[in-house]
């Protein structure tokens, strides 16, 4: 067959391109039977999670389909370190328009292969259809925590301290790059902003270790303001977040500097797919030897607190002369 001729049939593409990411997994019986079994380890139960992905909404459709993969993976990671949780396993449902091509699809085979090495969970069923749109991708995510330990977005207290993983703002500001929004940005700068963008980088290692350490915790992908606001909302409580302690990179250091206006875009951006937790101040020292052990960065940012009344905003972002900084949009929404 021709390399780059149409899709194969449904049981073709199971078989030959689906079919070798379950070898491993006995659980998943080679995608011969109708349904995957998971065994969680001996005193640990499931954390389940899904998220789906569509084209022209979550990715550009010419955008390479090794990377649309692991995105599609790697949202779903997110979510399962910032619960605390190792990640195990996972469903692919895919929505294919018939204009696909085979090379398409073992670019994104390849993809998932390449995650799924580097953080050890497996493909274990799903489902393959077509679609009259574009490409759709939803991936069900699998990981274990000991019982009755997930992290939860409503444990913060009064008093913790705020922390975020890694740097935030690059997705965002990759956003731009992309939009052409951002000319004067460096060559390096721009590649290393996009590529943040196009490949999250989950907190695979470090999730499962803040459990006993965070009160609190979400994935950033909303936006830093909306997922501290969702800590605050459930745990009843308000925070303040200090703009200048926010963990930049050196590229994001170097937009703000011509353009410090995108400090909100930072703030607000989203696809960040760090971890936002809270944890009680004498944990800092167990977060800092954590921090260096794993190589990631753990910046504090702000402290919950006591809301002062119940209409004010539950997150306040002070600028580097102590003001409230007014923010136009918190994160993103579909709707
Ligand atoms: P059903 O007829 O019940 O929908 P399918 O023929 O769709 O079953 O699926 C056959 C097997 O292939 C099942 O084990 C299913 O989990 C697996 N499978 C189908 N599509 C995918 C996919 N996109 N990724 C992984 N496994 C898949
Ligand atoms: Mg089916």
């Amino acid at each position: 067959m021709k390399k780059d001729s149409g899709l194969p049939g449904e049981f073709e593409l199971i078989a030959r391109y689906f079919a070798p990411l379950a070898r491993g997994f006995p659980g998943a019986y080679g995608l011969l039977d109708d349904a995957a079994v998971i065994a969680p380890a001996a005193g640990h139960e499931l954390v389940a999670k899904t998220d789906a992905i569509v084209g022209g909404v979550h990715f550009l459709l010419d955008d390479p389909p090794d990377l649309i993969a692991r995105k599609a993976l790697r949202v779903n990671l997110s979510d399962l370190a910032a619960k605390g949780a190792v990640p195990r396993a996972y469903l692919l449902d895919i929505m294919l328009p018939k204009t696909l091509t085979r090379d398409w699809i073992e670019g994104f085979a390849s993809g998932l292969a390449q995650d799924q090495d580097e953080y050890g969970v497996h493909l274990i069923g799903g489902d393959t259809d077509s679609t009259p749109g574009p490409v759709c991708i939803a991936i069900a995510a699998f990981g274990e925590v000991p019982i009755g330990r997930m992290l939860r977005r409503g444990r913060a207290r009064a008093g913790d301290t705020v922390f975020v993983t890694g740097t935030i703002g690059d997705s965002a500001l990759g956003i731009e790059v992309l939009r052409n929004a951002l000319p004067d940005v460096g060559a390096v700068a721009a590649t290393f902003l996009v590529e943040r963008y196009r490949v999250p980088r989950p907190r695979v290692a470090l999730g499962p270790r803040l459990v006993g350490l965070a009160n609190a915790s979400i994935d950033v992908s909303d936006g830093l303001v909306a997922d501290l606001r969702h800590i605050c909302e459930v745990s009843e409580l308000a925070a303040v977040v200090e703009a200048p302690r926010l963990p930049l990179s050196v590229a994001a250091r170097s937009v703000l500097v011509a353009r410090p206006g995108h400090l909100a875009t930072a703030l607000t951006g989203g696809d960040d797919y760090e971890i936002l937790f809270t944890a009680p101040p004498t944990a800092a020292g167990d977060l800092s030897r954590l921090s260096e052990t794993l190589d990631v960065p753990i910046t504090a940012i702000g402290r919950m607190q006591t809301p002062s009344s119940s209409t004010e905003d539950r997150v306040t972002v002070l600028d580097s002369n102590g003001q409230a900084m007014i923010l136009r949009r918190s994160g993103w929404t579909h709707f």
